[in-house]
């Protein structure tokens, strides 16, 4: 099997750096796009380095999936070795073939490949993006999909967890077929017809690729742009990787490429991945501390287990994990209640402060007291209960 392929990477119209690599590998016969997120430059160091990890796991005669979950892990400990990479990431779509001449399309992320046939575009994988699930659940269409606001958000990319779930495809490939694997700077710039039409516009790989690149510019570049095109020029298999032809173009291995960067350009990608997450962490966390705030700002008045009137700090029953505690405990017992008053405090009146707790208590206490006037009961929530017959009973 013999391939030619052209490629290109750009920064587009709206960042400041690129953070897309892309790998071209005769010899190998390896061809991937990546594209990395974080902050301060780390996106590039994302990219860069699984596709560095893929190439030596590749020359290292390891399969394409095992090569994409060793980059996995090359990209998640380096992203535990420097603060400032911590949490990067990066998509990777990578096209070999198998020792036994099988096309082999390894893939993780919203970066895609597709497949030029017969003047048709088929699109080879499928994007791990928020909108992509959408719309494989039905809830969006793909035309909703490719204006959707959150379309940059993926839901799977290298260097995030210690493993990695990655989609492998094999593919038959015939003479003449193009394969284009590309950053979402190019799809989601231009549509699926017009990528189509460039690529059959444009015989040489590397004036397509550069095609492509133009036309996500003009519609805006709002994003790192890159596109590999591979040409099938023989689409016999069986034939060793080591006996492939020098390519006709690009006769020497490309190293993997990433444009010189100064400035990270970090904050729209650094948010792309933790979109989703963040809010739903920060609205259980909000709501948890609000449901705490509340359990533990609230009284209410109960008969503890011994049938005395006690002001409690809390909800009654607990909410969560808050459970009421005893704030103030009373003399007031249920003899010293009317029926009604009894009632009352069974139902666990509930207040905004302890304050308001306390009147309630004295009021029953004052009422208490006023019933026993004539046998002068003091009841006091600080002195023992006293009976006494020789004075009347201060209020307390
Ligand atoms: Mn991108």
């Amino acid at each position: 099997m013999r391939f030619r392929c052209g490629a290109t990477t750009d920064v587009g119209r709206e960042r400041e750096t690129n953070e897309d690599s892309f790998l071209v590998d005769d010899r190998l016969v390896l061809f991937a796009v990546a594209d990395g997120m974080g902050g301060h430059s780390a996106g590039e160091i994302a990219s860069f380095t699984a596709l560095e990890a893929l190439r030596a796991n590749i020359a290292s005669s390891k399969s394409l999936e095992e090569a994409i979950r060793t980059a996995n892990k090359a990209v998640y400990d380096k992203a535990h070795q420097k603060p400032e990479w911590s949490g990067m990431g990066t998509t990777i779509t990578a096209f070999a073939v198998t020792p036994d001449g099988r096309p082999v399309i390894g893939h993780v992320g919203d970066s895609r490949a597709y497949l030029l046939r017969d003047s048709e575009l088929s699109q080879l994988t499928e994007d791990h993006s928020l909108v992509e699930e959408l719309v494989r659940e039905g809830r969006i269409t793909e035309e909703q999909a490719e204006v959707h606001p959150q379309r940059a958000i993926i839901t799977r990319a290298l260097g995030i967890e210690s493993d990695i779930e990655i989609d492998i495809y094999t593919t038959q490939l015939r003479t003449g077929d193009r394969i284009l694997i590309c950053s979402d700077g190019l799809t989601s710039m231009i549509r699926p017809e017009q990528t189509s039409r460039i690529l059959q516009l444009e015989d040489d790989p590397g004036h397509a690729a550069e095609s492509l690149v133009d036309a996500a510019n003009d519609a805006g570049g709002e994003d790192n742009i890159t596109a590999v095109v591979i040409d099938v020029l023989d689409g016999a298999a069986e034939v060793e990787p080591s006996e492939v032809e020098p390519p006709v173009q690009k006769a020497t291995p490309v190293p993997v490429q990433t444009r010189s960067r100064t400035r990270p350009g970090f904050a729209k990608r650094w948010t792309r991945r933790f979109f989703v997450i963040l809010p739903i962490i920060v609205i259980l966390g909000v709501g948890i501390g609000a449901v705490g705030w509340y359990a533990r700002n609230r009284y209410f008045v109960d008969f503890d287990s011994q049938g005395r009137v006690t002001v409690y700090k809390g909800v009654p029953g607990g909410l969560l994990s808050w459970d009421p505690t005893v704030e103030s405990p009373t003399k007031l017992t249920e003899d010293d209640l009317t029926n009604s008053e009894r009632l009352a405090v069974e139902k666990q009146p509930t207040f905004d402060s302890k304050s308001q707790a306390d009147e309630y208590i004295n009021n029953l206490k004052k009422r208490a007291l006023a019933r026993r006037e004539p046998t002068t009961t003091t009841i006091s929530t600080t002195t023992t209960t006293t009976t006494t017959t020789a004075a009347p009973a201060p209020v307390p």
